[in-house]
């Protein structure tokens, strides 16, 4: 297969911002192919004058350089999940893709809410900051990167945070994640674990010479269905947990008392507590079982006490939000910046086949932000 070299595709960042989100959704991004985005939104920060400009696989980072008390960064990723199955640009779905805007004035197409109306405000944003000689007050710092949808492992920016953590300084971050123009602040910490019981195999036929494994489960089963989970407040939000068995591994054959039972739990815990917390929560409550941990991840608290929180949920008028689940806000969190999410569309259209923005929610966004920024 040849792949002919192409030139980025050339983005007019002065545009109606809810056109330039349909030219966004018009370069496909599903993750791991964000090159040709990516390429496209370097050589649009390109063309602005007092950005200073690193790339870093499919991530870019671009500063301002104002010398200003404070800085503020504007996150968003590149990458979308996969077309929709009976869509796609040879689907039989058409209004779903490729984009346009519809006489209604709602664009439809992979990535319209989740997140390329976002980045459109990322990039309508950075144009306008040196537009009619009003500089910003406060120096900004813009974050595109790739590889959100998929394992975190791959998250590209996990890789800027390993290989560019001081350019990711900063008194506040914006992730502009769909919320519907609501601010979602912190999010919650997520941790896997497997409880395991042990018993003898032998034929079930004669099961009295073994022991079962999955029936030495059930206590751990009870428990969590017993567990009534918490609601915490952090900070002045609420955050509700979640304690649950999603997986259940046992069993060779239909003739065989099984001899080891694997529980998969997961734990979704308030940002109150650190992951060592979290895992002696879980532990208490499964106490006398054989419980390892698999996998963890820090929730964020919303951080809204900083003085720039506070005063960006001031500027935008909305009632911040807890977020339940894992995001990125956490990785800013972790590097000691408090983070929400704010953005254009509804979360709950994300990933679906009709997904969709209201056009005037991208533009509403743009004002928000350009306004708390004057
Ligand atoms: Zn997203």
């Amino acid at each position: 297969m040849v792949i002919a070299e192409t030139a980025p595709v050339t983005l007019d960042l002065r545009q109606d911002v809810a056109l330039l989100t349909a030219a966004l959704i018009d370069i496909n991004s599903v993750s791991g192919n964000e090159t040709e985005l990516a390429d496209a939104v370097e050589l649009a920060l390109r063309q602005l004058p007092g950005l200073d400009l690193v790339r870093d696989g499919d991530a870019i980072i671009a500063r301002t350089s104002l010398g200003r008390p404070e800085r503020v960064i504007l996150a968003g990723h590149l990458d979308t999940v996969p077309l929709p199955v009976t869509g796609g640009s040879l689907g039989t779905v058409p209004s779903t893709w490729p984009s346009g805007v519809a006489g209604d004035g709602v664009l439809y197409g992979r990535g319209a809410t989740d997140m390329k109306g976002g980045v459109a405000v990322q990039l309508a944003l950075a144009a306008s900051l040196f537009d009619g000689g009003a500089e910003p007050s406060k120096d900004v710092t813009f974050v595109f990167y790739d590889h959100e949808e998929v394992e975190a492992v791959k998250s590209g920016l996990g890789r800027l945070v390993r290989n560019h953590g001081p350019l990711l300084e900063g008194d506040f971050a914006i992730l502009l994640e769909p919320t519907d123009g609501t601010v979602e602040g912190g999010c919650n910490g997520t941790m896997r674990f497997e409880a395991t019981t042990l018993g003898e195999a032998a034929h079930s036929a004669r099961a009295w010479m073994g022991s079962n494994a999955i029936h030495a489960a059930a206590p751990i089963l009870e428990r969590l269905a017993a567990y009534h989970p918490q609601t915490i407040t952090v900070d002045g939000l609420e955050y509700r947990e979640s304690l649950n068995a999603v997986r259940i591994q046992g069993g060779t054959a239909g003739n065989v008392i099984p001899d080891r039972c694997v529980v998969e739990i997961n734990y979704r815990f308030a940002p109150d507590k650190t992951p060592d917390q979290a895992e002696a929560h879980v532990r208490a409550l499964l106490e006398g079982f054989d419980v390892v941990r698999t996998d963890a991840a820090a929730g964020a608290r919303p951080g809204l006490n900083h003085p720039a929180a506070s005063s960006f949920v001031a500027a935008v008028g909305a009632e911040p939000k807890p977020k339940y689940g894992w995001t990125d806000v956490a990785r800013f969190s972790e590097l000691g910046v408090p983070a929400v999410n704010f953005g254009p569309g509804d979360a709950l259209l994300a990933h679906k086949d009709n997904e969709h923005v209201e056009a005037e929610a991208v533009r509403a966004c743009l004002r928000a932000l350009q306004k708390w920024l004057a």
